[in-house]
């Protein structure tokens, strides 16, 4: 067991460059204490310290100060600690200024519920998350872990509601689906156009799941321009951040959305919503699924030689749209030289005829470029046909509307030349849905809300 005195946890805690660290730290060394704003009743009281304090903040806020504790000891804090020492802690960590994270938000409401008054929350805390809306996780995580202080009674709803109106209000205009990373820690990435898979996002997309939830806790809380607001910015930015972070986002998003509708049994039937799942569904598949490739019209391709006499035939062959295959009799180096040629092709298969000197090499022409691109079109496609689907039937019809069998059947990118593809099946003929009484009627569903 090591000692501390108030000054050293002082420094240790000066030293924790974290909001959530600091938080974390005051939580383990005085569970139990409350902030107040009046000064009468803060000024004399003192909060007994918890006995040991988990070694995990003492020993990141050492390692920073300089005196070690090290192994798994704990670490004990001999007297009492005055409510003022507490305050003044709370008021330099919300002085701190860096780019905060989600785990900040979650801390920050957690810390709310368990150790701050009112006036408190709309005194210290508001202001300084209002100064930070440029982190949308932050903000994001630090909303919906209120809301969760009202579930557990910790925090009035009232209360609660008018954060959520001022802060959203705040974030209006820097609210983002996708996260600057700062270029000194954005990591070398080689963007290679023909295998998407290997490239990296330049931004952090931010969590679908979490903004389907935030949004479910604005409904809640009646907060219906807040909301509109929200689906409208949303709906807006899926056009301009890339096409990884929209492939992240969207399902997610749409299925933790009516997952928090059924639950709170909200009506579907609102302009608002299918708007929204309209934009959505349809920029989801313009911009991830994609333009089915079609097919080449004929079989010429472009023209790969260096312009000598064998790469000039090479090319000639190359661009006839008739041609399928050709023979190059021609001695070893200068056949090597053609195949060095066609290295970077894909749409052509090379042999080499051993028949008789000089030996052949025989060129043939393929759509292996066009149909390897036209099945990853249809994996997109049909992942994504299988997903809307998943999402519920009846939602689906009421939210889709008028654009059901368009979306849902991803008409947007199917070209007009080639047939459907297998494994799709057509859908059924559009029921006529009721608009009324959503609720009970949806308990009768079951809605798969597991990612595939
Ligand atoms: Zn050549």
């Amino acid at each position: 067991m090591v000692s501390l005195t108030h000054a050293s946890l002082t420094v240790a805690i000066s030293h924790t460059p974290t909001v959530h660290g600091r938080l974390a730290a005051l939580d383990a060394l005085a569970p139990d204490f409350s902030l107040h704003l009046s000064k009468s009743s803060a000024s004399n009281r003192t909060v007994r310290p918890t006995a040991s304090i988990p070694i995990e903040p003492v020993l990141k806020v050492t390692n920073a100060s300089g005196p070690q504790i090290g192994g798994d000891v704990h670490a004990s804090v001999d007297g009492m600690i005055p409510s003022d020492w507490i305050a003044a802690r709370v008021d330099e960590t919300l002085r701190l200024d860096y780019e905060l994270t989600k785990k900040d938000g979650v801390a920050l409401a957690d810390f709310v519920g368990k150790h701050a008054d009112d006036t408190w929350l709309f005194q210290e805390i508001l202001p300084y998350v209002k100064k930070h809306t440029e982190r949308t996780p932050f903000v994001m995580a630090f909303l919906i872990h209120l809301y969760e202080q009202v579930e557990s009674e910790k925090l009035i709803r009232d209360v609660a509601t008018n954060v959520f109106r001022d802060v959203l209000f705040s974030m209006a205009a820097d609210f983002t689906l996708e996260e600057k990373v700062e270029s000194n820690k954005r990591q070398q990435t080689t963007y290679c156009s023909s295998s998407p898979a290997f490239y990296e996002p330049p931004n952090h997309p931010i969590e679908g799941s979490d903004l389907g939830t935030l949004l479910g806790q604005c409904i809640s809380l009646g907060l219906t321009n807040e909301v509109e607001m929200l689906l409208d910015n949303t709906a807006s930015q899926l056009n301009n951040i890339s096409e990884s972070s929209v492939n992240y986002i969207t399902f997610p998003l749409l299925k933790q959305l009516l997952h928090v509708w059924k639950e709170g049994g909200v009506d579907l039937a609102n302009p608002a919503y299918e708007t929204f799942f309209q934009r959505v569904i349809a920029t989801k598949i313009m911009r991830c699924v994609k333009m089915e490739p079609v097919m080449p019209a004929d079989w010429s391709q472009r023209p790969q030689g260096c312009g000598c006499e064998d790469c000039r035939k090479l090319d000639r062959f190359l661009t006839s749209p008739t041609a399928k295959f050709e023979r190059f009799a021609i001695k070893e180096s200068r056949r090597k030289h053609l195949e060095r040629q066609l290295n970077s092709c894909s749409n052509l298969s090379r042999t080499t005829d051993r028949g008789r000197s000089p030996y052949s090499l025989v060129i043939t022409k393929s759509r292996g470029g066009w149909r390897g691109e036209h099945q990853a079109w249809e994996t997109r496609f049909r992942n994504t046909a299988r997903t809307l689907r998943s999402l519920g039937d009846d939602e689906m019809k009421q939210l889709l509307a008028g654009r059901w069998e368009e979306l849902m059947e991803l008409r947007a990118v199917k070209s007009s030349t080639t047939p459907a593809v297998s494994g799709i099946t057509p859908l059924a003929p559009k029921r006529n849905i009721q608009r009324v009484g959503p609720a009970s009627k949806f308990k009768r569903h079951i809605v798969d809300l597991t990612d595939d």
